[in-house]
């Protein structure tokens, strides 16, 4: 038996969705999670901080599931174990490590001492109900560990091969068992689940997420989360002129959202009235735009608060009369903070299979009375004058009501282990 080259670093898309399976390796020894990074190992003196920040995430994601132990090998691998807790804990603390920004692939593995026979073993084991082509795949983070890398791979192979009887093959293989010898111990492992990819949660700063309960905020929210941004929400609702569901689900969007940034928080500004102003001043056609421009009047004024140093929406160039050049230029008028826009070029089938791999899609499909639909004129300017916008504004004195709607946020703690579960920003 050769050995098998790494698997590819994948970004992780279909992690949401594709379970982790329970099934690693049976026998006798400590089963654990074993996760590989991946830009992490890039960032060169930035390292250690990166992986202090890894780490923090790590421990927020696994509460409520009893003592973890991190370890950290090299700058590519974070082993976590669970002393005392079962496989099914165990399983379940891999589950909640796949959302955590930076980690690349999550692994089952049984922790085995460093003694070939108990390796063979614990690999043959492994396979013991599979069917179809097999690979060993060795390789050794502890190169004092007596036999190379392609020996253990050969010798674990035969075993295999006498044992069950399946054929091998090296190139595609049906199932894969992998054999990772480090310093005090060996991992042996057969599946894999790509985890997020990313950069952890907090590295690039803070950011403030405009979310409305439709589909693409949420998605917008994931990719800067997962690019290093720790950010929080603010949603406005069309109370009182409508009723409380777009809040339950923002309330609920967050909390999926959650998994991969433990410890959210988000802000609810009643708009409706604010809305009516603006109509009363003769907006027509710009109500749209004016409005989009108050939310975001209000959303720089309650980030300034906050130390957010951007604002991330989900517009997308050209989806809706909102969201032509000309009118996300008069967006970006209205505020001095830069606005995030990683869906801008995207279509709306690939912002749905992404909504629908982190697990939001359902949520936003849900019916509710948007505060948007509330005074939509008949005809959406599609290329809406700055000055025009502008005049309105200081009519309105728009800065003044902005500052005033943040007063009015209420704040929500949605978390995905429920609501009982203490609350940390
Ligand atoms: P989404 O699916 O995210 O609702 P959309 O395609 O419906 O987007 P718009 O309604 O024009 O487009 O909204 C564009 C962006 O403006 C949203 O992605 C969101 O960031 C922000 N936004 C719109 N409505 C609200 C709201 N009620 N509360 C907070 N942000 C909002
Ligand atoms: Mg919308």
């Amino acid at each position: 038996m050769a050995v098998m080259s790494e698997p590819e670093a994948v970004d992780g898309r279909e992690a949401a969705e594709a379970a982790v399976p329970v099934r690693s390796a049976s026998g006798p020894h400590e089963l654990c999670v074993l996760m590989k990074l991946g830009e992490i190992v890039l960032k060169g003196s930035n390292r250690r901080l990166f992986e202090r920040r890894l780490h923090n995430n790590i421990r927020a994601a696994a509460r409520g599931l009893g003592e973890i132990k991190l370890t950290q090998r090299g700058a590519g691998v974070i082993i976590v174990r669970m002393p005392g807790g079962s496989d099914l804990e165990v399983a379940e603390l891999a589950e909640r490590m796949r959302n955590v920004m930076g980690v690349v692939w999550v692994h089952l593995v049984r922790r085995v001492p460093k003694d070939l026979d108990t390796v063979t073993a614990t690999a043959v084991a492994a396979l013991a109900d599979r069917t179809g082509t097999f690979a060993v795949k060795a390789r050794r983070r502890d190169k004092r560990f007596p036999l190379t890398s392609s020996e253990i791979a050969r010798h674990v192979g035969s075993a295999v091969v006498a044992a069950h009887g399946l054929p091998v093959d090296l190139k595609r293989p049906a199932n894969t068992v992998a054999i990772e010898v480090d310093k005090d111990e060996v991992f042996v492992f057969t599946d894999g689940i790509p985890g997020q990819g990313g950069l952890p949660v907090g590295m690039s700063g803070r950011a403030l997420v405009l979310l409305s309960g439709g589909i693409d905020s949420p998605v917008a929210a994931h990719r800067m989360m997962r690019r290093g941004l720790k950010v929080d929400y603010l949603h406005f609702s069309g109370m009182p002129f409508t009723g409380p569901e777009s809040i339950y689900k923002a309330y609920s969007l967050v909390r999926q959202l959650d998994r991969f940034q433990v410890g959210s928080r988000l802000f609810v500004v009643p708009f409706g009235k604010a809305q009516q102003q603006l109509k009363s001043s003769g907006v027509e056609r710009l109500q749209i735009v004016a409005q989009r421009r108050l939310m975001l009047k209000t959303a720089e004024a309650l980030a300034d608060d906050l130390g957010a140093e951007a604002l991330i929406t989900g517009d997308a160039l050209g989806q809706v009369s909102s969201q032509t050049m000309t009118n996300l230029t008069a967006l970006d008028d209205a505020v001095d903070l830069p606005i995030l826009r990683p869906l801008i070029g995207m279509d709306k089938t690939e912002i749905m299979d992404q909504a629908r791999r982190i697990g939001t899609l359902t949520i936003s499909e849900l019916p509710d009375e948007d505060c948007c639909t509330l005074l939509t004129p008949r005809q959406v300017e599609t290329a809406a004058k700055i000055p025009d916008l502008r005049q309105i504004e200081k009519r309105l004195d728009a800065e003044e009501l902005a500052e005033h709607l943040v007063t009015t946020a209420q704040l929500h703690r949605p978390s995905f282990l429920g609501d009982s579960a203490p609350a940390t920003v």
